[in-house]
């Protein structure tokens, strides 16, 4: 019998956002299984004298994460699959499991399988049986199927996008868990209201930092403070998965299973009412539209995003067809202005740039060796001013007449001021710097004198009815016309263990 006050929670799960509208797969090693105590280190809370560390014997078992990117080969998955389910077969012979967190993002996609979190809850909860209570805190542009909404016990999401609570949000999973089972067994598992309302929109146009997005998060706590109810949350959803799954999710769950699905009810009708209202972070345009206002503003600065192959969204990332065009810019060159371009991955390239040399001239061709849909590798011609390696990285600035290009061994993003001076580069002192990302992270946008977002292709096109979407439900706001939709056709209401 395990001490209640000291319950055992095995900790495991796979964390990705995956377009399957790119060709980059995403491997195994790519995502970089912890296992055992790293499981646990990663996170502060319940690491060595974290808040959460002592409430429970905590038992890391695999957690594989990566940013984002394309789908998971089967075989891949399969073996991490098998991996976190043996781990928790060891785990349960020794005593039951009184609880699981799931770490999941909830975007994951798997070649030749829908809903990989759902399949992951369901092989999970086979292992580790009814009893166990299981708890997930998600990316608010995960996806919530029926399937999960119906294995895990505890679901939560962020709050705000950018993501500034993502690490509140992953302790709130795990001590909500806490907290139901230190009640007495039959009383410890919620009601869940669950609504897939058919909004399919890019996180670009759903940014907590505007309407209407800020003031409907801003009901989440209000229903969560309410008598009989645990959480509340919005999953926005994931645009750039064609999977019958992706749209937007309500939930609301809590001992009060009438007011849980009245609030959530209530909650999605708000979102349907006022879908037309998302637009985009910014003032968008065609490169062409964008780079013609950068060069012609004033305000200096001036950030663009390369958004349709973001790789923090799922872009390959080494989509070559927006510096193709800022270093052929006749606009550009004519202006007398310098840019940055951060970044073009692409090990070859960045290997020959380090061998001849900060100072070096070199000719390269890079980028396009993953998604070459858009555009082939581009040939860079400048000098080598900055060679950064890096643990598992290299990072080098090639200088062009009047492009700094960024060019990395391995993808990665550039969120924040100190990955461009850490190259020698200063973004506050240029004119232009463009960048692949979507809405501006924090600190860019915090730096930014002026910006707007880019209408780029890649396989996370922000235009999505380019994209072509054959499985999502349908009709789907906004690829379809939605008049005489019922936003809460499709709602279920989980029973918990008390109804009422
Ligand atoms: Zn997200």
């Amino acid at each position: 019998m395990t001490d209640p006050a000291r319950p055992r929670v095995a900790v495991c799960g796979i964390s990705l956002e995956a377009s399957t509208f790119s060709p980059a797969l995403t491997t195994a090693a790519m995502l970089s299984p912890r296992r055992g105590r790293e499981v646990l280190d990663a996170w502060d809370f319940w690491r060595e004298g974290g808040s959460l560390t002592d409430r429970a014997e905590w038992i890391g078992v695999l957690q594989a994460r990566n940013i984002a990117g394309g789908a998971i080969p089967a075989e891949d998955y399969a073996a991490l699959k098998a991996e976190i389910l043996a781990g928790l077969v060891a785990a349960t012979s020794e005593a039951p499991l009184d609880g699981l967190v799931l770490d999941i993002h909830g975007a994951a996609s798997v070649v030749g399988l829908d809903d990989m979190e759902g399949d992951l809850a369901l092989a999970v909860r086979a292992v580790v049986g009814a009893d166990c209570l299981i708890s997930s805190g998600m990316d608010l542009h995960g996806n919530v199927s029926h399937t999960l909404a119906a294995t895990v016990d505890l679901l939560t999401t962020y709050r705000t996008a950018p993501h500034v609570d993502w690490q509140e949000t992953k302790e709130r999973a795990a001590r909500n868990l806490l907290d139901r089972l230190a009640l007495p067994r039959g009383r410890r598992r919620p009601a869940k209201a669950w609504v897939p309302v058919p909004i399919l929109l890019p996180g670009e146009m759903t940014s907590t930092r505007q309407e209407p997005a800020t003031s409907l998060y801003a009901r989440v706590p209000e229903i969560e403070a309410l008598d009989g109810i645990l959480d509340a949350g919005i999953w926005i959803g994931y645009p750039w998965a064609d999977e019958p799954r992706n749209c937007a999710v309500v939930m609301v769950v809590g001992d009060d299973a009438e007011l849980a699905r009245t609030e959530a009810a209530a909650l999605a009708g708000e979102l349907w009412a006022r879908r037309e209202e998302f637009g985009f972070v910014a003032p968008t345009g065609s490169f062409e539209e964008v780079l013609a206002a950068a060069v012609e503003s004033p305000a200096a600065p001036y950030f663009v995003s390369d958004s349709g192959d973001n790789p923090t969204a799922g872009g390959a990332g080494d989509v070559t067809w927006t510096l193709a065009e800022l270093l052929a810019s006749p606009a550009l060159a004519a202006s007398g202005k310098r840019a940055i371009y951060a970044s073009v991955p692409d090990a070859a390239g960045a290997l020959a740039a380090q061998e001849a040399g900060v100072g070096a001239d070199v000719r390269l061709r890079v980028g396009a060796r993953v998604d070459d849909r858009p555009a082939p590798p581009v040939e860079l011609s400048g000098r080598v001013v900055a060679v950064v390696p890096g643990e598992d990285n290299l990072e080098v600035v090639v200088r062009t007449p009047h492009v700094d290009v960024v060019v990395t061994r391995r993808r990665r993003p550039y969120h924040l001021e100190s990955d461009f001076t850490r190259l020698g580069l200063d973004p506050r002192r240029a004119d232009i710097v463009v960048v692949k990302i979507g809405y501006l992270e924090p600190e860019l946008f915090d730096m930014a004198a002026d910006w707007m977002l880019a209408l780029t292709p890649g396989g996370v096109d922000q235009d999505l009815a380019r994209l072509g979407h054959r499985r999502v439900r349908r009709p789907m706001f906004p690829l379809d016309d939605v008049s005489g939709v019922d936003p809460l056709a499709g709602a279920a209401l989980f029973p918990g263990d008390t109804t009422g």
